[in-house]
């Protein structure tokens, strides 16, 4: 699969064209995933991982740290990974007990992280840790880890219901000891920065991947349906299936739409692309769950069973709506900028009388006034 990405120059689509990569951006990156999404769900995330691990360095690294890794990456020699989680900080990013302790032109890496996709695969790793713990702004730096380096070990892979070929793994690190101009940027304290804003770039690759699913799924539904007779006739002559058929592709129509918005945006520098992001994320994730899971049901018991592929569709589409921040993590994203937003309606307030104050004639009437 590597080979094959490789091959037809696809691997560092996402990388600028200086640094040997395609210069596409997000939007060519989420085109890409979502092809090979369409087929394998495990090895769209596969792929896209290498995006979310060297977001960090494009958009936060040195020029070095840009010069020396993401080359490797855009040509395929070398995979990269994202290490945030660990196993008491998952949505609350910023609660991380992985120390980082910079002294003597080093950084010393000690703790454990949790579900690293392309752990063990990767030879990069882009990880975070707490350099500054009585920071409340700048307590976590980005750290670059190689593969090999001293007190870095990949732990036990997990065993999980979905994206099966792709391995997700923990990482240890005991006294890891790495140069300090692995310091993601050559500054301490950047890294929650960095963390965010590659979160927002990479969304819409997860976005992206659930509409891949979503597609797969109901393209084998469709095949599927107008080969299997019931009644003496196809299901898909049946209205309910119909009906199923037409929302399910409206659907991942809209999630496909807004998803490219998405990476359109980034890609075009705009200033605030954190709610459009979450919004691709959390509705195409959602469409892909529904959508493979109508697949499932269209195919009736078959559709049940691993003889066929819509059940493996659904059990990859569950992820999407847990990693990368959950979708309920996503849906306070979208408020929270929602009512950030709503600060510059001022002019709105004088024209609406909130319940508490009697302002409209009818309130005054009712206090008697
Ligand atoms: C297969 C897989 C691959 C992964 N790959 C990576 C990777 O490569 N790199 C990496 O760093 N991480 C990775 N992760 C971690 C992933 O990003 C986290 O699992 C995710 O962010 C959720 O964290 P958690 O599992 O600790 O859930 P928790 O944070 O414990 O959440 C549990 C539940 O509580 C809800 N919840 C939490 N906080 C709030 C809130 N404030 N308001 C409302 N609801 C809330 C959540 O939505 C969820 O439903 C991966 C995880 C999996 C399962």
């Amino acid at each position: 699969m590597r080979d094959r990405l490789v091959e037809h120059g696809l691997m560092g689509v996402w990388i600028p064209k200086e640094f040997g990569g395609g210069g596409g951006g997000v939007l060519d990156l989420c085109l890409v995933v979502e092809e090979i999404s369409r087929a394998c769900g495990g090895m769209g995330v596969m792929f896209a991982v290498n995006a979310l691990g060297s977001f960090p360095i494009i958009l936060g690294g040195t020029d070095a740290q840009k010069r020396k890794y993401l080359p490797e990456i855009a040509s395929g020699r070398k995979l990269i990974a994202f290490g945030l989680s660990e196993r008491g900080a998952g949505s609350d990013a910023g609660g991380l007990s992985t120390r980082a302790v910079v002294a003597d032109g080093h950084v010393t890496i000690d703790g454990d992280k949790k579900w690293t996709t392309n752990g063990g695969a990767a030879d990069i790793y882009s990880v975070f840790a707490v350099s500054d713990p009585e920071s409340r702004s700048r307590r976590i730096s980005g750290v670059i880890v190689e593969k090999g380096d001293p007190g870095f070990e990949i732990g036990r892979a997990e065993d999980k219901m979905g994206i099966r070929c792709v391995p997700v793994v923990e990482l240890h690190f005991r006294g890891c000891r790495v140069p300090a101009d692995r310091i993601l940027g050559g500054e301490r304290g950047l890294g929650f920065k960095h963390a965010m804003m590659t979160l927002d770039c990479a969304r819409p690759g997860v976005a992206a991947q659930a509409v891949g699913l979503a597609q797969g799924a109901l393209e084998y539904a469709l095949v599927y349906a107008q080969g299997r007779q019931q009644f003496g006739a196809p299901i898909s002559s049946f209205q309910m299936i119909q009906q199923m058929f037409a929302d399910m592709a409206t659907k991942v129509e809209a999630a496909r739409q807004l998803v490219y918005a998405a990476a359109r945006s980034i890609d075009a520098g705009a200033s605030n692309t954190s709610k459009l992001a979450a919004q691709a994320k959390l509705f195409a994730t959602d469409v892909a769950m529904e959508v493979t899971t109508n697949a499932v049901q269209i195919l009736g018991g078959y559709g049940y069973m691993r003889d066929y592929p819509v059940e493996k569709y659904m059990r990859d589409a569950k992820i999407t709506q847990i990693y990368e921040g959950t979708n309920q993590v996503q849906r306070l994203v979208v408020a929270r900028a929602l009512l950030k937003e709503t600060l510059a309606l001022d002019h709105l307030k004088a024209y609406m009388p909130l319940p508490d104050h009697p302002n409209t004639q009818r309130d005054r009437e009712r206090a008697g006034k």
